[in-house]
C-alpha cells in the first residue's frame, strides 16, 4: 500500500508516524510545502522572542525519518486526480497513491478593508510569516494588531518583548468574547493593559494607509481615528485550507466534508485536523476543529482506518490551554461565553486581578460540566475523571487540592474559594475537604 499525506502538521505526521506502526510494510509519503521537516506551530512565538532555535521546535531529529522509512517530499501539491488515483506536485512527478489524507491546515482569513497587501502588513500562520515579522519589525517604535483571539496576544506579547508600543484593536465589546465569560475577558483585558499593551475594545479597523513607497504608515478605524502604525499583525481569524481539495472536486463547506471515519465524499481520500469538517459533529459539538491536540488526536485515528481497522474518530472532553503574557489559561469540559439554562457558574476571583477560577455544573443533579481556570494550573487527568464522572460540584469542591498543580495555592485559597461557593450557593453541600499526603496523594 502507498499511502500519500498532504501536510506534515501535527495531523499529517502523527498520522504517518502512526501508520508506520500499524502498518510496517507500507510505503509512507509526506508532501509538505512550508517545510522540509515537521516544527511546532504553536512554538513559533518563541522563536521570535529568542527563548528557542528553529531546532528546538523540531520534535524529531533529521535522521528520524529515513530511519523509519518515511519518505519526504518538500513540494506543493498542486492537483489530485482521484479516479487515476494521483498527485500532482509544482515540482516533481506526479505521486500514484492507494490511500491519500490531506491535512493541509489553515490558512489567513483575508480581511475585508483595503490596505492588506501594503508591505508590513500581515497574519501570522507559518515560518514564512516569521521570517517577514522579523524582517519588518526591526527598529521600528509602533505597531497595530487586528483582531482578539490567541495569535493577537501572541502578536502582542512578541512585539512588546522589543520594546515595541502596541495598540491593539478588538471590534468586539469585550476580550475574545465568543468564547469566554465577561469576568475571564475583564480580568484578560486588565492584565493585557497592565503589561502596557494599549488595548481597545469596541474598535474596528477600517482601512490601512500606505505612504508613496507602499509601506504601511498609518491604520484608521470606522470611527475615523488615525493611529500611527509601521507595521499590523493581522489576528482576525483562521479557515480550513481548501484549495487542494477543491482542485480535486472534494465536497466541501466551511472544511473538507468527513463523515464519521474522516472519509472524504472521494473514496480511498480522507482528510483530518484543521482543514477537516465534520458532516456531523455530535450534538453541542464543533464541526471545525482547530487545535493542536485535536489534529494530533484525528491524525492517529485516521492511520487506524487507512490501515485498514475502521475507526470512527471521537474526541472526548474537550481541553484547550494558552498563556496569556505571563498568565496561564486553561479549560476542561464545557464554559461558554453566555449562560445557559439549566446550568449554574461558580465564578471566584482572587482580588489581586491575577487568579481566576469557574466552575460549570447542573443545577438538576450537580454535575460538575467544565472549569475555566485564569493564573492556576490544573491537572488534566484530574479533570477528565471529575467530567467523565459527573461528579456532584460539592464533592470536586471538597477535593479541589488534587486537581491544582501549586500546593502553596491550594493551602493559601482553597479555603477561600468553597467560603466564596458557599456564599452564592447557600443550599448546595460541599463535602469535607481531603487531607493530602506526601506528593499531594490523597489521605481520605
Ligand atoms: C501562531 C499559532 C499559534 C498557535 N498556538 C496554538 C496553541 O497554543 N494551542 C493549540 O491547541 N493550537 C494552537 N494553534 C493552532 C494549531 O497550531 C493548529 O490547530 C495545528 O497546527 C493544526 O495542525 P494541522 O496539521 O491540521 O495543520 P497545519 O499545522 O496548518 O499544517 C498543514 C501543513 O500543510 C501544508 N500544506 C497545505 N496545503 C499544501 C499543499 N497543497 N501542498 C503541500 N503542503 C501543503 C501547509 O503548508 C502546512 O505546513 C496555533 C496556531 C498558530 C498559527
Amino acid at each position: 500500500m502507498h499511502l500519500v499525506i498532504i501536510g506534515n502538521g501535527i495531523t499529517g505526521v502523527t498520522a504517518a508516524i502512526t501508520a508506520r506502526r500499524l502498518a510496517p510494510a507500507a510505503r509512507i509519503t509526506l508532501v509538505s510545502a512550508e517545510s522540509a521537516h515537521h516544527y511546532s506551530r504553536p512554538a513559533l512565538m518563541y522563536l521570535y522572542l529568542g527563548h528557542l532555535r528553529y531546532a528546538d521546535v523540531k520534535p524529531y531529529e533529521d535522521w528520524f525519518w529515513a530511519e523509519n522509512r518515511l519518505e519526504l517530499v518538500h513540494a506543493e501539491a498542486t492537483g489530485v486526480d482521484t479516479a487515476a488515483r494521483t498527485v500532482q506536485l509544482a515540482t516533481g512527478p506526479a505521486l500514484a497513491y492507494d490511500k491519500l489524507l490531506l491535512a493541509t491546515g489553515s490558512v489567513m482569513r483575508q480581511p475585508t478593508w483595503p490596505g492588506p497587501q501594503l508591505a508590513g502588513v500581515q497574519g501570522f500562520i507559518g515560518l514564512p510569516d516569521l521570517e517577514r515579522m522579523s524582517r519588518d519589525t526591526q527598529r521600528i517604535g509602533r505597531a497595530v494588531v487586528v483582531g482578539g483571539g490567541l495569535i493577537g496576544v501572541e502578536l502582542a506579547e512578541m512585539l512588546h518583548s522589543r520594546g515595541i508600543h502596541v495598540t491593539w484593536l478588538v471590534r468586539e465589546a469585550r476580550y475574545w468574547q465568543s468564547v469566554l465569560p465577561p469576568a475571564e475577558s475583564a480580568l484578560l483585558a486588565a492584565h493585557i493593559r497592565r503589561h502596557g499593551i494599549d488595548f481597545q475594545e469596541n474598535t474596528e479597523l477600517g482601512e490601512v494607509l500606505g505612504d508613496a513607497r507602499g509601506r504601511v504608515r498609518a491604520v484608521r478605524t470606522t470611527t475615523g481615528q488615525e493611529l500611527p502604525a509601521e507595521w499590523v499583525g493581522v489576528a482576525t481569524g483562521v479557515q480550513p485550507n481548501l484549495t487542494l481539495a477543491r482542485a480535486a472536486g472534494l465536497a466541501t463547506d466551511r472544511g473538507i466534508l468527513v463523515d464519521a471515519l474522516l472519509e472524504t465524499s472521494a473514496p480511498g481520500v480522507y482528510a483530518a485536523g484543521d482543514c477537516a469538517q465534520h458532516r456531523q459533529p455530535p450534538p453541542g459539538e464543533v464541526a471545525v476543529e482547530q487545535l493542536w491536540y485535536t489534529g494530533r488526536m484525528q491524525g492517529e485515528t485516521v492511520a487506524h482506518t487507512l490501515c485498514g481497522h475502521p475507526t470512527v474518530y471521537r474526541r472526548g472532553q474537550w481541553f484547550n490551554s494558552a498563556k496569556f503574557f505571563n498568565l496561564e489559561y486553561q479549560t476542561y469540559g464545557r464554559v461558554p461565553a453566555q449562560p445557559v439554562a439549566g446550568i449554574a457558574s461558580f465564578c471566584w476571583q482572587h482580588p489581586n486581578g491575577k487568579h481566576l477560577l469557574r466552575l460549570n455544573f447542573e443545577e438538576s443533579d450537580q454535575a460538575v460540566t467544565g472549569v475555566n481556570a485564569l493564573g492556576l494550573r490544573q491537572r488534566q487527568d484530574v479533570w477528565e475523571g471529575w467530567l467523565r464522572e459527573k461528579t456532584p460540584i460539592g464533592n470536586v469542591l471538597a477535593q479541589l487540592a488534587a486537581a491544582n498543580f501549586d500546593p502553596e495555592f491550594a493551602r493559601q485559597h482553597e479555603p477561600a474559594i468553597r467560603r466564596e461557593f458557599t456564599r452564592q450557593f447557600p443550599t448546595i453541600a460541599v463535602g469535607k475537604p481531603r487531607r493530602r499526603g506526601l506528593l499531594g496523594l490523597q489521605l481520605g
